[in-house]
């Protein structure tokens, strides 16, 4: 708690801008970037992040309280509606000023309904500007001007920051990519630059070349669905609504049936019905009959989820059709690192019942193309923007070292590494850290938002080297009783057992006063089942009362 204490005490200079970051630099996810000057707070974004192996149990993780309690934001601006850009938004708002405004596009405030409907919070809770391209807004001390910009959703959102009063100009790319066009197309961005700072997205950065476009994309999946004469699975990201515009598209041509299944589809095609980004409502595409051999299928769940649609149709659970040899699979995404254990084990389960996979990355004809702009589109924005300072966002260490290695070596420009554990001063030359900030997210999981990081580190004890449950008479200060549950087999445990409860009964023996020395004892326990077991279960003292 001692951090949180220093958190307190920290007092920003009112007259310089000042960043920090409640995630997404320095490990994906949880994006949120906040500017302040003259006391006035600018959020960028509030998003989720994803939980990786070493979290068993774990749903996401939401920026930390501590970031709220001290920096709650004068303006919300989301630049568009992934999870990792606007997921946080419904856990923060009760933490949130009423009526804070929120600056967003029409796609983004529809998805944002439909998270705020299902946790029953009134929409209306904060102050809502739906922008578009060129618009600018007077926020506080900064103004700002909107630019759509291309990503795998609809109505992506850069941003040009600029402070009058101190005389910078800042561009923010929000998630990105440049993909081949026919001729030199200009972006309208292109004329706020040259800047003096430039916060890029570096996800795509450690990939070499440029983005196929969607149009591409839409050419290869017509010449590959119309060569196939049974019926075609299809599978992306629910928030790819230009390509499933594309896969609709086609199958009319084709002239065939078109389904959806899974519920989070049939949300996003809503949603960018309702914005006027896709030409049919949700409910006006009816499912074909399963047995209809011409019929495509639109399937959730890309990334493995388990009880997804896709899931559930290469386990055979609750799903409505038997598939067989007759059937094709295009998976049309990539595989986000951490998920391709799930994504494979559903591919080759299919493979095994006779479908046809189309895809990943391997496929003769690209099925999918990045959100993420490549090497050479991150080339072409800092060409663009022509930037003082250039600093990576949206990744890992590894992505900033790919984007500063690139920057270096073509542009000659160095890259400012960040860091989500600091606050920073910026003047109109350079970025320089102030202060440390310890910003512990917190985590989601079961319904409910929670602190403990130890939960994750006993589960992934238990998990690999079981519990050792010790039960203790707290009035005699003896051992009752000691059982291993999962740790190691039987045989070899009954060799031990006998020394190993000797030894913990000395221990025992030693503590005067029950629980005041638990976390020592835990560790002797501990040191105890190495020696005997070569095994770091999981200590349960467990504390009774023997009359
Ligand atoms: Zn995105
Ligand atoms: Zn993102």
């Amino acid at each position: 708690m001692g951090q949180q204490e220093n958190n307190e005490e920290i007092n920003l200079p009112f007259e310089k801008l000042s960043l920090l970051f409640g995630g997404g630099v320095g490990a994906f996810g949880r994006n949120l970037s906040l500017f302040i000057f003259n006391n006035f707070r600018l959020w960028i974004d509030a998003g989720v992040g994803f939980p990786h192996q070493q979290h068993p149990g774990l749903e996401k993780t939401i920026p930390s309280m501590a970031l709220i309690n001290k920096f709650a934001p004068d303006v919300i601006i989301l630049t568009h509606g992934h999870e990792d850009h606007i997921g946080a938004v419904t856990f923060l708002a009760p933490f949130l000023k009423k009526g804070t405004p929120v600056y967003l596009t029409s796609f983004t405030l529809e998805l944002l309904k439909v998270r705020f409907r299902e946790k029953s919070i009134d929409i209306n809770y904060f102050n809502i500007h739906i922008v578009s391209d060129l618009l600018k807004i007077e926020a506080g001390p900064f103004q700002v001007q909107f630019f759509d910009i291309p990503h795998s959703i609809p109505q992506s959102l850069a941003l040009g920051i600029t402070i009058d009063k101190l005389n910078i100009k800042m561009f923010y790319t929000g998630d990105f990519r440049l993909p081949e066009e026919p001729g030199n197309k200009k972006y309208k961005f292109a004329d706020f630059g040259p800047v003096d700072f430039l916060f890029c997205d570096s996800t795509g950065a450690m990939s070499k070349g440029i983005n196929t476009s969607e149009k591409k994309i839409k050419e290869n999946l017509e010449s590959v669905i119309k060569n196939w004469p049974g019926r075609v699975f299809f599978t992306t990201f629910s928030s790819q609504i230009e390509r499933i515009q594309h896969l609709y598209e086609v199958a009319k041509h084709l002239h065939r049936p078109l389904g959806i299944l899974g519920k989070s589809l049939r949300t996003h095609i809503q949603a960018a019905y309702n914005a006027e980004k896709f030409s049919v409502a949700a409910s006006d595409i009816f499912n074909p009959s399963p047995s209809n051999q011409k019929s495509i299928w639109i399937v959730a769940g890309c990334q493995g989820e388990s009880n997804s649609a896709l899931y559930r149709m290469a386990n055979e659970s609750n799903f409505k059709f038997t598939v067989s040899s007759q059937d094709m699979l295009i998976y049309s995404a990539s595989i986000i690192p951490g998920n391709s254990e799930p994504v494979f084990d559903i591919l080759n389960k299919l493979i095994k019942k006779g479908v046809y996979i189309y895809g990943p990355d391997d496929a003769h004809l690209t099925m999918h193309t990045s959100g993420h702009g490549k090497s050479a589109d991150v080339l072409k924005m800092i060409d663009i923007m022509k930037p003082k300072t250039l600093c990576p966002i949206h990744g890992d260490p590894l992505h900033f070292q790919s984007m500063s290695d690139l920057s270096r070596s073509v542009t000659g420009l160095n890259c400012t590494i960040l860091n989500e554990n600091y606050i920073y001063t910026l003047n109109d030359k350079q970025i320089s850290k102030l202060n440390e900030f310890t910003d512990s997210a917190q985590y989601y999981e079961a319904g409910s938002v929670h602190n403990d990081y130890s939960l994750y580190v006993h589960r992934n004890n238990m998990a690999t080297d079981g519990v050792c449950n010790v039960v203790i008479d707290q009035k005699k200060m003896q051992l009752i009783e000691i059982q291993y549950l999962a740790v190691i087999d039987e045989n070899r445990l009954n060799k031990s057992k006998h020394d190993l409860k000797k030894e913990i009964e000395r221990h025992i023996e030693k503590i005067k006063i029950p629980r005041v020395n638990e976390k020592k004892l835990i560790q002797k326990i501990t040191r105890l089942n190495v020696y005997y077991l070569q095994k770091k279960p999981f200590v349960n003292l467990q504390w009774i009362n023997l009359d």
